[in-house]
């Protein structure tokens, strides 16, 4: 019989790389929370109508890369492609206005979209996402974005990032723009890739976020959304900007940033890297104040941000020095024999219980298949209790990397190894 294989797209995070998510993860967790930011949790699905509604109907997203099916109801249902429409449906079901404003959250998990998979780019991918609501001040967008590199700055990769802000004004003053942008493109239309074309038509500002290489010339030289923002629009991105000079964050303006989801208004902004080829963004964000009215909720302004966790754990793995030590058990009690495990079982259950990690053998191995076994889990102490030693109450204790060994009475061993516990091993030093 064949095996069955996982969906094209979607990959298993095995522990080796699972430690770097959890890296990721507790860094996430004390950047935002030093911001004030609390942990909202989501479905994992919605409505198909929240996103179409939420995220536009001509954005790529919406048009062909959701994951929706008709439940058994016959409803349509769609998996997050991401988590802002979510949370916005969250915030208004539960009638989060009333907190203090801004309102901050975070959350983290899976995002579906149908795209063509590659390194960096898959079906399932992960996201930590972060809002702030209801608070339509500049200098609440040069906070977001400093905790953004804040959280990168705790992982050790601040200096592979580089930051891109732009101003996309607001959308009943954006329609002077956009005459502009068609009277330039409409000469060029042949140079434009076909979706491009239909985008024209629609929704012209999604040419500036086209991929399509073909497309890039024309997209370069198209009039800057800069020179037409109104001047409220223009005050904010210069309070933005002059929040972010202020914390000394250096950052480029490209004009052309205007991202891929229709409910961004004023400040968006982008983190790029060299290190990942052509999947250069690790992080985007913008602010949407008009998307929680249009859903049907309040109108209170909001911005945030999404990161791609597994664009961070592959910069974290290009990042990490050979020497790193996987944070195994650091230790193995090896019992020779029926007796000798029925001493340690409980001696295993209460150090496990006082938070040492450690491995127990069976009893039923030879010595020199466990110690080749603590080896292999890189353990850095073995405890050895033998007949003899049962008869004295006693155990050895090894330290792999030396051989180095001595003796002492079990009842002491516990203790022994937390106060041995607390020094760091080889290579594990400021980790
Ligand atoms: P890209 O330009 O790479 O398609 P995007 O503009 O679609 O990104 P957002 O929707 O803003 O991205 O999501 C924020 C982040 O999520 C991105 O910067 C990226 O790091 C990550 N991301 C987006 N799509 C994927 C995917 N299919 N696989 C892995 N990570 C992704
Ligand atoms: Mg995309």
């Amino acid at each position: 019989m064949s095996s069955i294989r996982a969906v094209r797209g979607v990959r298993d995070i095995l522990p080796s790389e699972a430690r770097r998510w959890q890296r990721v993860e507790a860094a996430a967790r004390q950047t935002f929370e030093a911001y004030g930011y609390d942990e909202i949790r989501l479905p994992l699905f919605e409505r198909t109508e929240l996103f179409a509604r939420g995220i536009g109907d001509e954005t790529d997203i919406v048009k062909k890369e959701m994951y929706s099916f008709d439940d058994r109801s016959g409803e349509s249902l769609t998996l997050r492609p991401e988590a802002t429409a979510s949370l916005m449906r969250a915030y208004i079901e539960h009638g989060l206005q009333v907190l203090p404003k801004p309102i901050k959250l975070y959350t983290m998990g899976p995002m579906f979209r149908y795209e063509r998979p590659q390194a960096g780019r898959y079906r399932q991918f992960h996201q930590l996402d972060v809002e702030a609501l209801g608070e339509p001040h500049p200098a609440l967008d040069a906070e977001v974005i400093a905790m953004l590199l804040d959280f990168f700055g705790g992982l050790g990769l601040a200096d592979r990032l580089e930051l891109h802000v732009n101003s996309i004004g607001d959308p009943r003053t954006r329609s002077a723009y956009t005459a502009l942008l068609v009277a330039y493109l409409e000469p060029l239309k042949a140079q434009l890739c076909g979706q491009c074309r239909e985008r024209l038509a629609r929704n012209p500002l999604r040419v500036l976020d086209c991929k399509v290489p073909e497309c890039q010339p024309v997209i370069e030289r198209a009039p800057s959304i800069l020179d037409s923002l109104p001047p409220e629009a223009r005050e904010h991105f210069e309070t933005v900007r002059a929040g972010l000079d202020a914390m000394a964050i250096a950052y480029t303006v490209d004009p052309r940033l205007v991202r891929g989801l229709d409910y961004y208004v004023r400040t968006t902004f982008e983190l790029k890297t060299k290190d990942l080829g052509a999947q250069d963004a690790v992080a985007g964000g913008g602010r949407y104040d008009g998307l929680i009215k249009q859903l049907g909720g309040p109108p209170d302004p909001g911005i945030g941000f999404a990161v791609g966790i597994e664009r961070v754990v592959l910069l974290l793995a290009q990042a990490e020095d050979s020497a790193f030590v996987q944070r195994g058990p650091r230790v193995a009690l090896i019992p020779l024999g029926e007796a000798a495990l029925r001493r340690l079982l409980p001696v295993a259950r209460s150090a496990r219980r006082q938070g040492l990690s450690l491995e127990l053998g069976y009893g039923a191995r030879k010595l020199p298949r466990e110690l080749e076994r603590a080896n292999r889990l890189g353990v850095r102490w073995a405890v050895i209790v033998g007949d003899n030693e049962l008869a004295k109450d006693e155990a050895v204790l090894r330290e792999m990397v030396s051989g180095e060994q001595r003796r002492l009475p079990l009842g002491r061993l516990v203790d022994e190894l937390r106060t041995l516990g607390q020094a760091p091993a080889h290579g594990e030093e400021g980790r």
